[in-house]
Formats: C-alpha cells, structure tokens, sequence
C-alpha cells in the first residue's frame, strides 16, 4: 500500500499562557501526533499533559462528533437547530444586528469575545463593535483573567506590560510566587523554574497562598495567608522592610513618586495586625520580609489569586510596591511578573478588544486616542461612553439593555460568576448568537444563532504569551465541516452590514487574508509602548518568536524599564497607596466556610477540548470539594460522602474530600465542571450548575474583574 509522508507544521499550544510552541504531525489530512517544538523559546521542547495530548484532542473521530460543523437557525432555544448555509446565517446575523441598532440604538448590541481567540480575530472583531456598530459593548473572558494585573501595572508603572521574561527566572536569587500554582496552571514554567532551582540550589522560593499546593510543596517558606488578605500580606511586609532599612532609597529617590503617601498608610500595618489579618505568625511574615528585602534579585511569579478579586487592582499595585521600593525592577532576574491565564489574554489588549481600551494599548476615554484610532480605521470617530464589561454586561442584558449578544469561543453559561444571573440575562436576550468550534456548551442552548468555528490545528495567526513574545499560529489541516476562521466569520458579518450601515463608502474590512489583518494590526502600534513594527509574518516565521516591543529597524526588548523610566507622565514609576479591602463576599453563621477555586493539572477551563479525552481524567476523575479533616469530622461527615455547598447565590451538589492543602475554615473546588459533568437538579428545582452557582459577581472598582476566587459558603451533610 502506499502511505503519504508524515508532514509537520509548527504552531503554538492553545491552552495557557506559558505559550508552548508545538510541532502538529499530519498524515492525509488528519493530525496524527503532537510534539514539543525545540526550538521554540518558552518551551525548548517540552509540552505538559494538556499539549502533550493535544493531537488526540483534533483525531478525525471527535472532529465529527464533538466540533460545531455547519451554521444553524434555531426557531425556539434549546432545540436542535436547522443547519443552513452560510450565506443564510450571515444574513440572519446582519439582519438581526441591523435590526436591533435600528431600533435600541448601538449600544443595545454587545460581543463578548475570548482570551482563546488570536489575534488577529480579536482586531477584527474590536473594529466591528467601535467602528462600524458604533458600541463599545465588546468585552471578553479576559475580564475573568488578567484586568486586575492591567490595572495594577497601568496604576504604578504607567503601562499594561509585564516588565521581565522568562529568563529571568535564572538570574533571580529569589522566586515570590503569589495566588499562583504553577506547578498545575503553567507546567513548564514550573519546570524552568524547578531547572533553575536545580542549577542554583542557593535559589530561594517563598510561596504565599491560601492553599498548599504542588507549587507550595516546593517552596522554602510556604506562607498559608487567609484567602483575601495578600494586600495587607504586602503592606507588612514592607512595614519590616521600612523598619529594618531593607528599602532602596536612591531608587525610590531617582524614579519613584508617591512614596511618603504609601509609608504613612504602611505605618498602620505592623507585624501584628498584618499576623492576625492574614491568619499567620509574626515570624513567618518576617521571614518573608528580610527574604525579600536582602534578595540580590527578587522575581515575582502571581496570576488569579491576585486577579480575580473584589480588590484585584489594589493586591497587584501593593505587590508591585514592593519591587519598586527595593529596586528590584528593570535588573535581570528581579520584577513583577504577571503570569498570564489564557493563551492570548495578552494579544487581546494589545488590539483594544475590550470595553475601556483601543487598539495598541489606547485608552477609550482619551479623546487624542480616539481620534487615532478613528483615522487609522478610516472612520469618522470611536463612540466615548465605555463599553459594558463582562460582569456589567450580563447585567445589562438581564436589564433589558443589551437585547442582542455574540458570544464568540467562550461558555458564559459555565465560567462567569453567580450563574443564576448569568442564564436569567441568557434567558431575556432577544437573541443571542454563538460561535463556537465545540458542540454541547452550556451556553449553546440559549442560541438562536449558531456560527462553526474553526480550531487549534486548523486557524492561522499569532498569540502573544506571558513574557510579551509573539508566537505563530499555523494550519495544518482543514477545519471540519463548514467551520471558518473566527476573523473571517466577523469579516464576512461586517460586509453584509456595511451595505446597510454606510452604503456606498468603501469597505473597512478589505482584508485578502489573516496576513493582511495582522499588518493593519502592526501599524496602529507605531511609536505606542508596544511598537512592532519591526516585525511581519515573514520574520516571525524566519526568526521565531519575538518579544515586544520591536521597533522597526530595532531588536525586541526583553525586558522593560533597565534605564529606570517609566511610561508616565513625569516618567517615574508612581506607589499606589491602596489600602486592605475585606473579601467581598464575607462569612457569617449561615456561610461559615471561604471557599477557593482553582485550576487542576490535566484540565483546562470548562473542558470543551481536554473533557474528551479520558486520559486526562485519570489525575482527578470527578469534581471534589477539598475540605480540612478536623472541620468534616466536627460535621459527621466522611470521606467520599456528598455534601452540598451553598453560597448566598446558589447550591451545587458535589463529593467531599479530606485535604492537608486547606486549612481549617477554608474549602476548594477546581473550576473546571460545569452543568454538562455535574448537573440535575435538587429537589428544590435548583439546578447544579457547577462552581459559578456560588461565586460573587461583585467586580474589583477599577479593573472590573469579579471576586472568582472566594466565596462564603456552608457545607451540609445530604
Ligand atoms: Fe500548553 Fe501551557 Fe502546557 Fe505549555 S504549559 S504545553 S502552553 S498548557
């Protein structure tokens, strides 16, 4: 018989934001093995469980099975859908859009977008919504993941850019790893930084966190605080640091300002109240201190426990504090370090796909910005007033404000916080539309519109990862079925309503192909703080992944601030004198437990792509609540037994089981199962919607990220 070669095609993993390059094998069309691209600069060749298993995850069986391949129109929700072609669910998309702007006006339309789209789909997107809908209803799960640390790093450092890169973890004589379980969320950057251990042995890692985690088991000082309370964890820390002269005062001297504000606010934070507050000794907060302030290059390492909260901007800005105030930014080895959750989080903030930003790092509610803007996209203006952010705007659609919604590449249904709200808005939207590349979502049954999406193996663009390093995407098979690319969907929208929003005036979305967005893309960034237009497709697939910013006729930048200026308006780096903010969400008699929530290694969020595959099951088979064994034996209740959690939103239903990671009066649940894995009902009617049932939608006042991270509960025996 004849068998056709093995081809390879080199792209990038689409699960986190470590931003792995992979090499795709394929044979007649269909993928057939995955491996880890060695010459790719994050990975140099090793993959974790998730993309190490990724080829299995596109095997031509579940391609039919489990992916979305043709559009469908839905006469009545939750019905199987009429598939039709293209061009009808186009038009029904156009038309409904039209419609509804003719009628409510712009702003009753929104688009929730994804952290897993690229992108060049965000761009395209983002200019849809602002420059032809006219609305900056556009917001994405990217809301859910790093608008915390884009609001910390915009408060103190003046812009939206992780100062070091993944190098750095050699050059570092201390890791402070905080809300942040690399060990599970980011697996191969935990392995360069168990590498960097290895090769350093005098390396320090101290690890904060309400739970003892695989990252904490590695640690030299494990710091177990309360959930909520990392600010005034800081704030003490930089008490002993003002105490003991820990502190770098040419620094402070030479590139900061505001720092005699944040001293008189740290003079209330003593090592007693800070112990108390955080439910630890003096010594270990002491420790934590002079480990850091005698560091010769101290890297912090953090992501969602210090996003996702009700006081999200203030823990990153009092983190980034600490840096500033030793000196440690802008040396090899030593910054704040936001570790990205989703794989182009990062890329989506770079073209301004979301409610309060433009494209390249612009500001919506600068007028110069908007003006930019409006002339880069050959448009008349950018609409002023905000856009709806992700929690505000399921609120919005609840209210009747927002009356159509395109959901694209993300499960509302499963991942936003307090899920009751979430589906009562789903339930009232006139219509909603949803573009997906998977079947069975639990947001799909609210669509009346259902657009195929191509996926991983098949689209082509480019991500940007943690340590602010574009990476190709490539194809490498056809997508399934009718599936197209998520730009293209938006482009092909676009067209249908330019015929009816600006008849007769040239098209805004004459791209030929994905190349061409992504260079419209690049010139928006000429002279902003992520300038690339030293870059092209054509150097990227040349050179390999590159670091922004790189300017043309210019080498990328590593790392940021090393000349100790920072893009603000005087130029220093400025202290945010934030104070501790409670949990939003606090216990009392009847919700006495603070629940967690997290990742877990082999899953990846609602596990559309890793919940097929069985393998990925073997490290934890079923949902669990991880509780302390003391407080399930004071409650009669055993291990295994099912208990039901309930917060002051919903109930879920779920196995216990004894945990040394928690301490007394916490709890965990990972995050990852929702309806589709644990549903039914109560016998109350309740609906277990997984762990979004409990979580607040209470949302941080300046980055507007909700507290996923913690809610009060009670734990019952059923
Ligand atoms: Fe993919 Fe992240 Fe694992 Fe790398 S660490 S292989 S990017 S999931």
């Amino acid at each position: 018989a004849i068998t056709s070669a093995t081809q390879e095609t080199r792209s990038t993993c689409p699960y986190c934001g470590v931003g792995c390059g992979v090499v795709i094998e394929t044979r007649d069309g269909a993928v057939t093995g995955v491996r880890g691209d060695e010459k790719h600069p994050a990975n140099f060749g090793r993959l974790c469980s998730k993309g190490s298993t990724l080829h299995l995850t596109a095997r031509p069986g579940l391609q039919r099975t489990a992916r979305l391949l043709t559009p469908e129109l839905r006469a009545t929700r939750g019905e199987p859908g009429r598939a039709v072609g293209w061009d009808e669910a186009l038009d029904a998309v156009a038309d409904r859009i039209a419609a509804t702007i003719a009628t409510h006006g712009p702003d009753s339309v929104g688009l929730y977008l994804s952290g897993q789209l690229l992108t060049e789909d965000y761009y395209v997107f983002n200019k849809l919504a602002k420059g032809l809908l006219g609305t900056n209803n556009v917001d994405t799960n990217s809301r859910l993941c790093m608008s915390s640390a884009v609001a910390g790093y915009k408060l103190t450092l003046g812009a939206d850019a992780p100062p070091a890169c993944y190098e750095d973890l050699d050059h570092a004589d201390l890791l402070f790893i905080v809300g942040a379980n690399p060990a599970f969320a980011h697996p191969i950057l935990f392995r360069r930084i168990e590498d960097a251990k290895a090769r350093n042995p005098a390396l320090k890692i101290v690890v904060v966190d309400p739970r003892r985690t695989d990252t904490a088991e590695s640690a030299d000082l494990f710091v177990q605080i309360q959930p909520g309370s990392d600010v005034a964890f800081f704030h003490g820390m930089l008490h002993i640091l003002l105490w003991e002269g820990l502190i770098d005062e040419a620094y402070i001297a030479a590139h900061t300002e505001g720092f005699a504000e944040l001293k008189r606010l740290v003079r209330d934070y003593t090592p007693g109240f800070v112990a108390q507050t955080c439910g630890i000794d003096v010594e270990t907060l002491t420790r934590a201190a002079f480990l850091f302030g005698r560091a010769k290059a101290a890297l912090s390492l953090y992501c969602q426990g210090l996003n996702q909260s009700a006081s999200g901007t203030a823990k990153n800005a009092a983190l980034v504090n600490l840096h500033l105030a030793t000196g440690q930014i802008g040396r090899p080895g030593a910054g704040p370090f936001s570790l990205t959750g989703q794989p182009n989080a990062m890329g989506g903030r770079e073209v301004g796909g979301m409610a309060n930003l433009l494209s390249a790092h612009r500001d919506l509610t600068n007028p110069e910005h908007r003006a930019e803007v409006a002339r880069l996209w050959g448009v008349d203006d950018v609409p002023a007033a905000p856009g709806k952010t992700a929690v505000e705007m399921f609120e919005a659609v609840r209210a009747g404000e927002i009356r159509l919604l395109w959901i694209v590449c993300t499960n509302p249904a499963q991942s936003l916080p307090d899920q009751n709200l979430v589906r009562a808005a789903l339930d009232a939207a006139e219509c909603v539309i949803v573009q997906d590349a998977f079947t069975g979502t639990e947001t799909a049954r609210y669509a009346d519109i259902v657009l195929p999406a191509s996926s991983w193996a098949e689209k082509e663009g480019s991500v940007t990862n943690s340590e602010r390093r574009i990476s190709r995407v490539r194809p490498a098979i056809a997508a399934p079925g009718e599936a197209r690319a998520d730009w293209r969907i938006a482009v092909d929208v676009a067209r249908r309503l330019e015929a009816r929003l600006r008849p007769g005036r040239p098209t805004l979305f004459g791209y030929d192909d994905v190349e061409a967005v992504w260079n419209e893309h690049r010139e928006t960034t000429r002279g902003r703080d992520l300038d690339i237009t030293g870059l092209s497709y054509a150097v990227l697939d040349a050179d390999g992944p590159q670091h922004w910013p790189c300017r043309e006729g210019e080498a990328p930048v590593a790392r940021l601030y090393v000349d100790g200026v920072f893009p603000t308006a005087s130029g220093r780096a400025r202290f945010a004198a934030l104070p501790h903010v409670p949990v939003a969400d606090a216990i009392d008699a009847r919700h006495p437990f603070r629940l967690t929530t997290g990742r877990l290694r082999d899953q990846w969020h609602g596990m559309t792509r890793t919940g097929t595959l069985g393998r990925l099951f073997g490290h934890a088979p079923e949902p669990a609540i991880e509780m302390y064994a003391g407080d399930m034996a004071r409650r009669g209740i055993g291990d295994g037994e099912l208990v039901r959690v309930t917060s002051r939103r919903g109930a879920m239903l779920l196995p216990v089981r004894a945990s040394n990671a928690v301490r007394s009066g916490d709890a965990f649940i990972p995050m990852h199962w929702g309806e589709a894995y644990v549903g039914g009902r109560d016998d109350d009617g309740t609906a277990f919607t997984g762990v979004n049932a409990l979580t607040t939608g209470a949302i941080d006042p300046r980055s507007k990220q909700p507290e996923l991270k913690h809610a009060a509960v009670r734990v019952e025996k059923t």
